[in-house]
């Protein structure tokens, strides 16, 4: 399969150059050239089949013609490690919780995906050792870190900005050892990607070792956050509830929707997609407007979702071949402050006991006021409330348990390694690894 820009200036790559050069040299981002159907039989039978079963089906077609079937089956199965229940709240409404993995965010799926289908490239070149730098404010890091963790023939280098991530994230990336290196740098997440950035533009540094990125606009993290929303019709279908199915998606740089929307292009019997936003409303002012006005990002108590000017809006244009009508037609939008997602926590566990997390909670208020009569709506939860856990218990004024799994990494001891913002040390650091 060939993979081409979104901006059409540079050349269309395989999926092994598209996977370890992240964004085009156009800066565009990579799409695949065909998005193939799959076959009714697939769908007529499909709560019959594994979360496994499934993903392996819908990896096939992306991934069939450049990945032997035993290999890709044993990524996706190794990826898929964990349940993405479809949970129901109340009555026609259900929350898909992809908080079971790692790291208890949505980002593992693509994370751990990612980090095996570099290795599987490295393993098949008989490749040295490849570098993977990450810059992250916080938890970007961790679930790079954690789906990298122990895969053969990848280093990871967190570089993270001292003093500015939560306890909890930095516990994620620096407790792991083996080959994940956190580097604690005396600035700013700003000059974390800085230093990230220099070192791909420095020759010396990239003759010397081979250097690549795992971020979340790559195709190999990106594509297969598709596997869920087929998982979730499923699990719908069993219990009946799949006729007229509205997804509802907290988006923040719309990579988790678009894989959904490339669900719908397959096949998936989805009625149609809210993209709930934070104050951080662009694409619901683009639905109302049709114009995309990119602007700063705000600080939300959602944030996760502050983005200002989507990076995936642009796979969504590519996808409806620019029209505004046909983005509209399929999907509605949604938008919240800080104030009502506080509300919709603090009245959906009065009412049903169910604890949201500030993503999920826009989610879950999205379908609430937008649900039409005969429609069964699932959000997508894309974290668990612990990870929020200060905002969690002020809103509903009670204690949050902590899942095992982060507990787990609250007992771990923090290793890093302190490194100043300024290029020439960071560059003399790696030059001597
Ligand atoms: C990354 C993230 C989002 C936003 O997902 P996008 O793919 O960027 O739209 C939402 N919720 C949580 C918890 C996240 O980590």
């Amino acid at each position: 399969m060939k993979y081409y820009s979104t901006n059409h200036q540079a050349p269309e790559a395989s999926l092994q150059e598209a996977v370890v050069k992240g964004l085009a040299s156009d800066k565009g981002l990579y799409m695949p050239e065909v998005i193939k159907p799959l076959p009714s039989l697939f769908y007529d039978n499909i709560e019959n089949l594994s979360f496994q079963e499934i993903a392996y089906q819908v990896a096939d077609a992306f991934f069939g013609e450049d990945v032997p079937a035993d290999v890709l089956k044993e990524i996706v199965y190794d990826t898929l490690s964990f349940d993405v229940p479809a949970v129901k709240v109340k009555e026609n409404i259900y929350s898909l919780e992809l908080f079971h993995g790692p790291t208890l965010a949505f980002k593992d799926v693509g994370g751990r995906f990612m980090a095996r289908l570099l290795g599987y490239f490295i393993r098949k070149e008989g490749q040295k050792q490849v570098n993977v730098l990450v810059a992250t404010s916080g938890d970007t890091g961790s679930a790079v870190a954690n789906g990298f963790l122990g895969v053969e023939g990848i280093h990871v280098y967190v570089l993270y900005p001292k003093g500015k991530v939560s306890e909890i994230q930095e516990k994620q990336f620096t407790t792991l050892g083996q080959n994940i290196t956190a580097l604690e740098v005396d600035g700013t997440f700003d000059d974390c990607q800085a230093l990230v950035k220099n070192a791909f533009m420095d020759a010396e540094l990239n003759a010397h070792m081979k250097l690549t990125s795992a971020n979340s606009i790559n195709v190999a993290r990106f594509l297969p956050q598709a596997f869920y929303y087929f998982y979730a019709y499923a699990q719908l279908k069993k219990v009946g509830k799949a006729d007229n199915l509205v997804v509802c998606v907290p988006s923040g740089n719309f990579g988790n929707i678009t894989a959904g929307l490339f669900g719908k292009r397959m096949g998936l019997p989805v009625k149609r997609f809210i993209a709930s936003n934070n104050a951080n409303d662009i694409f619901y002012q683009y639905l109302q407007t049709a114009q995309y006005n990119p602007c700063p990002s705000k600080a939300t108590i959602a944030n996760a979702m502050d983005v200002g000017d989507p990076s995936n809006f642009a796979r969504v244009l590519a996808l409806y071949e620019n029209s505004h009508k046909a983005i509209a037609k399929e999907i509605s939008g949604a938008t919240y402050t800080d104030e009502q997602i506080r509300e919709t926590v603090k009245k959906a566990y009065q009412e049903t006991g169910y604890l949201l997390d500030p993503h999920g909670a826009c989610g879950y208020r999205a379908l609430e006021e937008g649900l039409q009569d005969g429609e069964v709506g699932v959000f997508l939860e894309t974290a668990h409330p612990a990870k929020f856990l200060e905002t969690v218990e002020g809103i509903i004024g009670e204690q949050v348990e902590i899942p095992a799994k982060l507990q787990a990494f609250m007992k771990g001891t923090k290793q890093s390694l302190p490194m100043s913002k300024d290029f020439a040390s960071f560059k003399a650091y790696l030059m001597k690894v």
